[in-house]
């Protein structure tokens, strides 16, 4: 299989499951008990508490680690937006469609099930939020703003450090969704000035089922999982500890590694990207064309059935995605690639080509000669 899906999740790095192993076997303690084998746990999550603070510039305190992405748009969205309500009696929350699931459809549960209103934010062609559409929708009663940093569909990155500004001058909690970007941006809460910030840990070669939220100091936060006093009773449960080292040494490797990997990734990507649209007639690249993850390929191409296409690819030998994992089997055209303007007859043709450490350029070359002929006849396959 020649896999091309790195967006959707990436393998473990041998390095990373080397630190996680100890933690199943041999030091399973768990990190709220008084004795030794606890006292062991407990050290190892706190280690992997500053190890990731230390890449996001803030304190140890201000690190919650969490199940998942999902988990952590979920508490940053829910718990940022009860507790502002509960202490201002704000309710509008602002965010965009072209936001991950995890945190559109939660900012639609709280609009429907628990009184918050609830505006979308407009984006531009390029599916970015900008600092303008921001200032245009906050208002006095605002509770909560959250953009993407990185989109997972389309690549684009957004302005986070401008939208985060304008958050502060109106003094309304500002939250991103980092899941996607931290495999290759810089994730410096300092210099992004976000109060809450996402992260999920089997986008940059760490374990799926963990993630961590940052939250700045002093940020209201009401937990969704009650329990113990876990995680500085935000987030009650065990700590799931092999996971959380493996998170943060992988966070640790996509840090140091950064500029490596971003120059192994950018020259396929951008080959890509050209031979695609110069070979198959009816092609556009969706996303920014510039501003975008160096690993982020995604398109559109005309009268195709995009499932059908990558079902095509796939019995070629080739993984890749039609936007979001979640949407596979799905026939509705992605809200996301809809946003960005584009006609049904476009919008259903998305294909999502995203590169990482074990890409090769044959690996890109021989998706290349492959392509155009399906493409081809995922046309004529539409027209029947
Ligand atoms: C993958 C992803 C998520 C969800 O993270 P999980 O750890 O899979 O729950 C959320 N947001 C974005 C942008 C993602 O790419």
């Amino acid at each position: 299989m020649n896999y091309l899906d790195y967006a959707a999740t990436t393998p473990v790095d041998a390095r990373v499951l080397d630190a996680m192993l100890p933690y199943f076997r041999e030091f399973y303690g768990n990190p709220s008990s008084v004795h030794r084998l606890g006292q062991k746990a407990e050290a190892a999550v706190d280690e992997a508490r500053e190890k990731v603070a230390a890449v996001l510039h803030c304190s140890p305190g201000e690190i919650l680690f969490t199940s998942c992405g999902t988990e952590s748009d979920n508490l940053a969205l829910r718990g940022g937006a009860f507790a502002n309500r509960n202490s201002s009696g704000r309710k509008w929350i602002l965010t965009s469609k072209t936001e991950h699931h995890a945190v559109s459809k939660t900012a639609e549960q709280l609009a429907q099930e628990n009184g918050f209103l609830l505006e979308w934010l407009d984006v531009d062609e390029f599916g970015m939020v900008t600092p303008e559409s921001l200032g245009r929708a906050v208002c006095d009663d605002t509770a909560l703003a959250s953009v993407m940093y990185a989109n997972n569909e389309i690549g684009s990155i957004n302005p986070i450090a401008a939208l985060a500004g304008i958050a502060l001058k109106n003094k309304i909690l500002f939250h991103t969704d980092a899941v996607q970007a931290a495999a290759y941006l810089d994730v410096n809460v300092e210099t992004l000035g976000v109060d809450l910030m996402s992260l999920g840990g089997h986008k940059f070669y760490g374990p799926k089922g963990v993630g961590a939220l940052y939250v700045r100091k002093g940020t209201g936060l009401l937990p969704q999982m009650t329990g113990g006093g876990q995680e500085f009773n935000l987030r009650a449960g065990t700590q799931n500890v092999p996971y959380i080292v493996g998170f943060a040494e992988a966070l640790r490797l996509a840090h140091m590694e950064r500029e490596n990997r971003t120059a192994h990734v950018q020259p396929l990507r951008d080959h890509l990207i050209g031979e695609i649209l110069e070979t198959i007639p009816d092609s556009r690249l969706t996303g920014h064309p510039q501003k975008r993850l160096p690993n982020h390929a995604s398109f559109v191409f005309k009268d195709v059935d995009g499932n059908l296409l990558l079902q095509l690819l796939d019995a070629a030998g080739f993984a890749c995605s039609s936007g979001s994992a979640c949407k596979t089997g799905n026939p509705e055209p992605s809200e996301v690639i809809t946003s960005l303007g584009y006609s049904r007859d476009w919008a259903l043709g998305s294909l999502r080509i995203t590169l990482g450490v074990d890409s090769t350029p044959q690996h890109v070359d021989s998706f290349l000669q492959t392509l155009p002929g399906l493409v081809e006849k995922a046309r004529k396959l539409n027209q029947k």
